[in-house]
């Protein structure tokens, strides 16, 4: 029989922002349960070193995730493996299905469901996704030991994957569509000492090319994006690093967004357009993106969370009054 499980609030997301979340909502006594959903531990365990969390010089992602899960659950949040997959902020209590079936009922949510990759939406990418054609390197990196792989892209995770890549293949290019690259200066720094690392400015991908029995990559072709010129660039694999989304497909209906998704909060707040919910990390963030400052807005959305608490439901009582929809500015 499906299950129904009450909790005064529910945590969506296991990145830092929803273990920071935990942590502090459950030294407020909250007995918080954090619903982990399908990437446990979030966008970090996609990566390996982590050089800017404070506290250690250096540390392998999905160890400090690991961590912040053992830090949560031992303050006291309850850590459930389950995707919601329906979200109703219509009435409080607030209701959530999750795939296992159980329904969640919360009287305040926090939602941490961070940022997913993005993808250039060419047929053919599509087509070799899974099969050549990857958005994280540290998950596929290894199956291309000695060929030659490209990267899409010039952001920190374009220029951490090609760095990361160069330990399997014989050669990397990175293609950005400007000559000017967005990352910090110490990852530009250690491109630009890879002899591995063949940067290619001015050029977009227009198609992945291969074979069909087996389905696999062969190469790309890319297009100048001042003279139109296309070429061919033999590759195995193909590592597309232009960003990440919001994950915002529970609340896009329902709350105010802008950006490109980002759910919208007030001004040094994690409230947003409905009262008793509250938004942390890369789902608000266009901005930062880091982990960092993901934990910093988890600790705000508990906190903020335990104050609408304390001044909405009397300790044992359930919140019914209907929500209204507030400005954001
Ligand atoms: P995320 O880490 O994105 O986690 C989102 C969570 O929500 C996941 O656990 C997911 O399972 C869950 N979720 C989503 N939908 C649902 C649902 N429907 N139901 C339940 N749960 C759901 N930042 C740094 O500061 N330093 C770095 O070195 C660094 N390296 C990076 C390397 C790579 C390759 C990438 C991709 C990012 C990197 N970042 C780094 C950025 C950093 O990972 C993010 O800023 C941070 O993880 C965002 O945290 P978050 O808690 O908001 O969400
Ligand atoms: P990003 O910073 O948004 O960079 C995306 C890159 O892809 C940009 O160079 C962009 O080009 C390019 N791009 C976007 N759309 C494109 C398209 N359609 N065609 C071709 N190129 C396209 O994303 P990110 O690198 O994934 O980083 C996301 C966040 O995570 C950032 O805040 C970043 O700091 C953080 N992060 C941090 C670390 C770290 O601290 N070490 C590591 C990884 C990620 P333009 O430059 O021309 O716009």
């Amino acid at each position: 029989m499906a299950e129904t499980r009450k909790t005064k609030l529910l945590i969506i997301g296991s990145g830092p922002a929803g273990y920071t979340a935990g942590v502090y909502a459950s030294r407020a006594m909250l007995d918080p349960i954090l619903v982990q959903g399908i990437e446990p531990g979030g966008q970090l365990t996609t990566t390996t070193e982590v050089e800017n969390w404070p506290g250690d010089t250096e540390v392998q992602g999905p160890d400090l995730m690991v961590r912040m899960q053992d830090h949560a659950r031992a303050m006291g949040t309850e850590i459930i493996g389950d995707i919601i997959t329906d979200l109703d902020l219509s009435s409080r209590p607030f209701h959530a299905k999750g795939d296992s079936g159980t329904t969640y009922v919360a009287d305040a949510v926090v939602l941490a469901t961070g940022a997913r990759a993005k993808w250039l939406g060419l047929d053919s990418e599509e087509k070799f996704k899974g099969f050549g054609v990857s958005a994280c390197a540290t998950c596929d990196g290894f199956f291309y030991r000695g060929q030659e792989i490209v990267v899409i892209g010039g952001g920190n995770t374009a220029v951490e994957e090609a760095l990361f890549l160069t330990n399997f293949a014989s050669k990397v290019t990175l293609v950005h569509r400007r000559d000017e690259l967005r990352a910090e200066k110490i990852l530009i720094d250690r491109l630009q000492k890879n002899p591995k690392i063949e940067p290619l400015w001015f050029h977009e991908m227009v198609e992945v090319y291969g074979t069909d029995a087996p389905l696999g990559v062969e190469g790309i072709k890319v297009k100048h994006t001042k003279t139109g010129e296309i070429t061919d660039i033999p590759a195995k694999g193909v590592f597309v690093a232009i960003g990440h989304a919001p994950a915002n497909e529970l609340v896009k209906d329902t709350l105010e967004t802008h950006m490109g998704g980002y759910v919208v909060t007030k001004p040094d707040s994690t409230e947003t357009s409905v009262p008793g919910v509250f938004a942390a990390g890369d789902l608000t963030d266009h901005k930062y993106r880091q982990a960092v400052t993901s934990a910093g807005m988890g600790c705000m959305a508990a906190l903020e969370a335990e104050r609408f608490l304390a001044e909405h439901c009397e300790d044992g009582d359930e919140i019914s009054a209907t929500p209204q929809l507030e400005g954001t500015d």
